[in-house]
């Protein structure tokens, strides 16, 4: 290995070239900043995360990435469907119905290819950007920021004024400074997936939905990505897979043979490639800004559980408020973020995160998915829940106070059946409907 002579200078790293990283970058180089973006893959890679809400839809187009994502030709996401695991209950969501929101439809996306286009957009629109490049080495010296990377089999070093940590679940800044990951529930909990081919699919409008099937204490996911590809996947608390005794591929395999309506859409099926897990997978850090100059987005500031496909909305979001931070800085003259700037900014990314954390608590509540899959309607509340399922982050009050309606009816619900009862175990067994899911 070898070592280059002197460092490269740039006034912001961004270290992991997700969707996160890449956001940030783009906005960042077009504020006229030099942006270094080190992403430790070589892309196209693949990735989990796959389906997309369509609130991040204005992101897409202020980068200007929104053309190509069109012309990539991925599948069109207009709704979701969430039902229980022999699709005995079935509600759909359009998203066109959300409460205030503009937006119908977003896309399911292959990650490798929607990651690629992202990433190359961020280079297209003037970052420096730098693939199978992995951080090592970070010193935060007083001025500035030195990090150290492999690159092409040289260990090599870039000085920066600003850095932002998106590396995603490896969290690498949170875990050089040994900052504690803070749990986000209280089960810890494994998901095992992969791709197919010849899912059963909906048809006409719905033919890009993603289903969600609950089951007892997890939850399937069925994403259709092409015209033959199907991203499948189910969620279950670690204990559970451990007293299972089976290695990934047999869990996958018998937990769909164990429910009903995954099991009849699947009855065709065939894997495309390896099966994956992600365990452990819901955190949080404490602080988005441990230091002055350095600002964590996406995963690498937390994550929550993706039963609302909010994760890479979250990155985007989380991405376009630290670099509307550093520009707002840089445009100030300032060598650091003020305080202020850093507590606005965590406590902002942490209230985004909140409201999902708030849905996926009531999502494994059984009383509180009682009321989700019975919604109210009137007082648009369904509509509201709607429009934060669309990933709408923007709270009026008009939304606020029919979620907190939509909580306080799930509260209701444990004393009081004021929505039928679901019998999950009942559920589970023979399909009630016609394959592959009900109609709605
Ligand atoms: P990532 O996309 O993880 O990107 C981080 C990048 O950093 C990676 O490319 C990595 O290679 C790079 N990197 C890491 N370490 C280094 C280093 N030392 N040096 C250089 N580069 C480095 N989200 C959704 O929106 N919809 C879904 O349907 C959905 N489903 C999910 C299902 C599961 C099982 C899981 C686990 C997650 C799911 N998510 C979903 C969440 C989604 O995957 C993430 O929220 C999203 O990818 C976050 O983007 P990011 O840019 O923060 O991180």
């Amino acid at each position: 290995m070898t070592a280059q002579a002197s460092p490269e200078h740039f006034d912001v790293v961004v270290i992991g070239g997700g969707p996160g990283g890449s956001t940030a970058g783009t906005y960042l180089t077009r504020a006229g900043m030099s942006v270094l973006i080190l992403e430790r893959e070589k892309f196209p890679r693949f990735h989990i995360g796959e389906s997309m809400l369509p609130h991040s839809n204005d992101i897409f187009r202020e980068l200007g990435v929104w053309p190509a994502l069109e012309r990539a030709g991925f599948m069109r996401k207009l709704g979701a469907d969430f039902a229980t695991a022999n699709g005995g209950r079935f509600q759909r969501f359009w998203f066109r119905d959300g409460l205030g929101s503009p937006y119908a439809q977003t896309f399911q996306v292959e990650r490798s290819r929607f990651d690629e286009i992202l990433l190359d957009h961020a280079a297209g629109s003037g970052c420096t950007v730098r693939q199978e490049a992995r951080a090592s080495e970070l010193n935060l010296g007083e001025n500035e920021t030195e990090l150290t990377y492999l690159w092409r089999g040289e260990q090599r070093r870039a000085r920066c004024r600003w850095l932002i940590d998106a590396t995603g679940r490896d969290t690498f800044v949170g875990k050089k400074l040994g900052m504690p990951r803070i749990p986000t529930q209280s089960d810890r909990r494994i998901a095992t997936y992969a791709h197919y081919r010849g899912v059963g699919r909906n048809e006409g409008d719905a033919a890009g939905n993603i289903t969600i099937y609950r089951i007892n204490g997890g939850w399937f996911w069925f994403i259709p990505l092409d015209a033959e590809k199907t991203s499948v996947g189910f969620v279950q608390r670690n204990d559970d897979a451990k007293a299972s005794g089976l290695g990934p591929d047999e869990r996958l395999a018998q937990i769909i043979t164990s429910h009903g309506a995954p099991r009849v859409r699947m009855q065709n099926a065939e894997m495309i490639g390896d099966v994956h897990t992600t365990a452990d997978y819901s955190y949080c850090f404490e602080n988005f800004s441990p230091h002055p100059r350095v600002l964590f987005a996406g995963d690498a500031a937390g994550f929550t559980d993706p039963i609302f496909s909010s994760g890479v909305m979250l990155a985007l979001k989380s991405g376009r408020l630290a670099a509307r931070a550093i520009s707002k800085a840089e445009s100030e003259r300032r060598a650091a973020l003020p305080a202020s700037v850093r507590r606005a900014y965590t406590k902002e990314v942490r209230r985004m995160m909140t409201i999902y954390v708030k849905l996926i608590d009531a999502f494994y509540d059984d009383p509180s998915f009682e009321i989700f899959m019975h919604p109210v309607p009137k007082l648009d509340i369904a509509r509201a829940v709607l429009a934060v399922v669309g990933g709408l982050t923007e709270m009026p009050f008009a939304l606020r106070w029919r979620l907190w309606v939509f909580h306080f009816l799930a509260r209701l619900q444990r004393r009081f059946q004021i929505a039928p009862k679901i019998d999950f175990a009942a559920e589970q067994g023979k399909p009630r409907t016609p394959a592959p899911v009900a109609a709605p």
